[in-house]
């Protein structure tokens, strides 16, 4: 018999499989707190479950986490693990330290559908999605790494989380939801909703049903501001046009001043960073609640842009703001170490191109 990795099993899926054991329901809330609030690695060490109920826990589940394949540190403080599953593939998490915080930034696929032309993650292809244990999984990792067992209430290394490695969260919702609602959960690892966020290229019929389920904070990767130019650098534009994006971004639920989108924008030099993009940006998303992140473009190994200048940056960034929105250049961390946005990579191949490429050598040999 195959045993279930008890990680990324739902509260409600527990308790039918409890159910199923012949195990009360309360069980539960027991076994839940020692994952997610103790961090345990082991039934045994669940010291107010009879040794019984441990060994029948122990016979149908195992407690597992992704096991780090390798691990680099940048010289800014910032973190990149590369993962590897239980089928042997690999996906990325890096952490980035701040004063008295940090955000962990996770990986919802391995490589990507979709094939935006400035990012690295775009030019592998899609391996598979991500399951809720592997996507909690990280999560776990890293507060393994940071000591932050039982849950700490405060000065959390791991105070934020964004949905912004490799993947498009949205194309893998399920598991995306299900992760979510784990990691949120106040009996366990308890992150504030408000703390995570979730980024997508746009796949628009799924941004309402994110913000009515998930409640997480919405960014939007926007890069362009003509359907000309965002066709060419976000390929899924030509499904999900400029306008049905916005209009998306205006009817997400709980919008305030308090609760804003993001919009990142990626500096490319001669290519979107006009001060009439900078114009025609702050036109496009009038009247939405939010705020725009600029990112530096991050370099990868034979990228075919170049970053904005830092000149074109600030006179960009300043329009932005005098049109009343707060204009953050996000800082790149980790780029000495491929780990800043958009430079997440794995070399883990579909199981069928490895065939294929397997019987390429042979015919070659
Ligand atoms: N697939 C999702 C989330 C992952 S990407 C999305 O596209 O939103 C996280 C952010 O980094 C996105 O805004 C993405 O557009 C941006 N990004 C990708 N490549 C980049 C690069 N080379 N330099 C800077 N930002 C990049
Ligand atoms: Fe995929 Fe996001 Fe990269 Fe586009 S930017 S290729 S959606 S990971």
């Amino acid at each position: 018999m195959t045993k279930i990795n008890i990680i990324g099993e739902s509260r409600e899926s527990l308790s039918a499989q409890f159910n199923q054991l012949g195990l009360p329901s309360f069980r539960v809330q027991q076994v839940w707190n020692w994952l997610y609030h103790h961090g345990v690695r082991s039934f045994d060490l669940m010291n107010n479950i009879s040794n019984d109920v441990r060994n029948k826990l122990a016979e149908h589940y195992v407690i597992e986490r992704p096991v780090v394949s390798n691990a680099q540190s940048s010289t800014d403080g910032t973190q990149k693990w590369l993962l590897r599953f239980e089928d042997g593939q690999e996906a990325e998490t890096v952490h980035i330290p701040e004063v008295d915080r940090g955000t962990l930034c996770i990986s919802s696929q391995i490589g990507c559908t979709l094939t935006c032309t400035f990012c690295h993650t775009g030019t592998q292809m899609l391996v598979r999605n991500l399951t809720a244990s592997e996507i909690v999984g990280q999560v776990m990792m890293a507060r393994d790494v940071f000591c932050e067992w039982p849950t700490p209430f405060s000065n959390r290394h791991i105070s934020n989380v964004v949905l912004m490695g490799m993947g498009e969260p949205l194309y893998n919702y399920e598991n995306v939801a299900t992760a979510i609602k784990i990691l949120t959960d106040e009996k366990g690892i308890c992150l504030s909703r408000r703390k995570i966020t979730l980024s997508t290229s746009g796949v628009v019929p799924m941004i309402e049903r994110c913000g009515q389920e998930l409640g997480v904070g919405l960014a939007i990767s926007l890069h362009a501001t003509t359907d000309e130019l965002r066709n060419k650098l976000v390929p899924l534009n030509k499904k999900y046009p400029l306008k049905d994006l916005l209009e998306a971004c205006r009817n997400y639920p709980n919008l305030s001043n308090a609760r804003r989108i993001t919009f990142e924008y990626v500096m490319l030099k001669g290519v979107n960073d006009s001060l009439a993009d900078a114009r025609r940006l702050v036109q496009l998303i009038k009247g939405i609640p939010a705020k725009i992140n600029l990112i530096p473009f991050n370099p990868w190994p034979n990228s075919p842009y170049e970053c904005s200048t830092p000149q074109a940056i600030s006179a960009f960034a300043e329009i932005v703001y005098r049109a009343g929105y707060a204009s953050p250049v996000r800082t790149p961390r980790g780029r000495d170490i491929l780990a800043a946005c958009g430079q997440l990579k794995s070399e883990s191949l579909r199981v069928r191109r490895t065939k294929i490429s397997l019987e390429d050598e042979k015919i070659a040999s």
